[in-house]
């Protein structure tokens, strides 16, 4: 049998009447920037999350990059950020000319650890980004109070986390504001790069949307200098015509982790992901961390099944950040985490018989 990662493909074919009628239609409007799908996407999907305002974007980074400018993040400031992450969550405090400053994860739920967060505030902290990695929501509450107790804004990066909740409300609506990505491969994905911002603050969301279109809201009103980050038409089109079925994705996404974590759970070689109670995961992706996580990953590999690793360097450790002199120590579950998550491939047109043939090769794995 062949496992890929994702299969991009299988979705397409399945929704592929409504999608074609969708961008059909946004071609023929020769209106391929700032088109009427674009508008209609933003109130679909700030509906769905119940939230005030969405404004559409280039991309999850570029989300994230005008959040904190629009929030006034300059240089001198601090902001703190979780150190297992993918890059764009610490790179974009950076380009603002900001240091950020990371923080180590939960070692159960693998994002930011609040009993940190405090020894970390200095009189330069300006903000907190949490993530809510593979799609698990972050202790939201918790970190929401430590924010309002020392007057930090909060930035809650939701590129893994479309439709992930806590008692009902979803995630991207607790902070200031939050960016969601619409890369392909992401549980809403477009057929490019696309994303988008969250917030229910209307004030912001003006400035927002004014530096995502070079400070203006409408032609020649440049109140302020911007960047050019705006989702194409088209993407609008792709993910208007995906929108609908994202629920029902996310439950099949939920089944195959049910069926990964029954299938593992007497394997001592093996830890699998646990959802924070009274929250709804995504399973964008599902890690296990596994002993001998290379060797398993090659034995993988040579029965046809594709693994990836998210990610194989926390990010203090990385190339990138070696300027700001960080002992790993510092970051032990991070550190551990690295060398032992293993991502399995959790698509939801993933056919049950493929999860239990994963979970035998891996159980052989560890017989052998
Ligand atoms: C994908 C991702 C991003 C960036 O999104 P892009 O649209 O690729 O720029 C940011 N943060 C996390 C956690 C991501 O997984």
């Amino acid at each position: 049998m062949q496992i890929p990662f994702t299969n991009l493909q299988e979705q397409h074919d399945s929704i592929k009447v409504e999608l074609e009628n969708y961008i059909r239609e946004a071609l023929n409007s020769f209106q391929f920037c700032k088109g009427r799908e674009v508008n209609l996407f933003e109130s679909d999907f700030s509906r769905l999350l119940n939230a005030k305002k969405c404004i559409a974007t280039g991309n999850g980074t570029d989300s994230l990059f005008t959040v904190l400018k629009s929030l006034g993040i300059k240089q001198g400031d601090e902001v703190l950020t979780p150190a297992f992450s993918w890059i764009s969550s610490s790179e974009t405090i950076s380009l603002c000319g900001a240091t950020p400053v990371f923080v180590d994860v939960d070692p159960h739920y693998y994002t930011i650890d609040p009993s940190l967060i405090e020894k970390k505030i200095t009189t330069k902290t300006k903000a907190v980004v949490v993530v809510h990695l593979y799609g698990q929501a972050a202790h939201i509450g918790e970190i929401r109070n430590i924010c309002n107790a020392y007057n930090l804004f909060l930035i809650e990066d939701c590129a893994q986390a479309h439709l992930t909740a806590e008692n009902g409300k979803c995630v991207g609506t607790f902070g200031d504001a939050s960016a969601f990505s619409f890369y392909p491969t992401k549980n809403l994905g477009a057929y490019g790069d696309a994303g988008c911002i969250v917030t229910n603050n209307e004030n912001l969301a003006i400035v927002l949307r004014r530096f995502a279109n070079h400070g203006a809201l409408e032609k020649d009103d440049h109140a302020l200098e911007g960047m050019n980050s705006r989702m194409d038409t088209l993407q609008a089109a792709v993910l208007l015509a995906k929108l609908p079925h994202l629920k029902k994705w996310n439950e099949k996404r939920h089944a195959h982790a049910a069926q990964y974590t029954d299938l593992l759970k007497d394997n001592e070689n093996i830890i699998t992901p646990k959802q924070r109670p009274d929250t709804r995961h995504t399973f964008h992706i599902y890690a296990i961390r596994a002993k001998h996580r290379n060797e398993l990953k090659q034995y993988l590999y040579e029965k046809g099944i594709q693994t990836l690793i998210h990610y194989p360097t926390a990010l203090p450790n990385l190339q990138a950040y070696a300027y700001l002199n960080v002992d790993p120590q510092n970051f032990p579950v991070s550190t551990v985490l690295q060398d032992d998550v293993l991502s399995l491939p959790i698509f939801p047109e993933l056919q049950p018989e493929a999860i239990r043939y994963i979970c035998s090769c891996i159980g052989e794995f560890y017989r052998k």
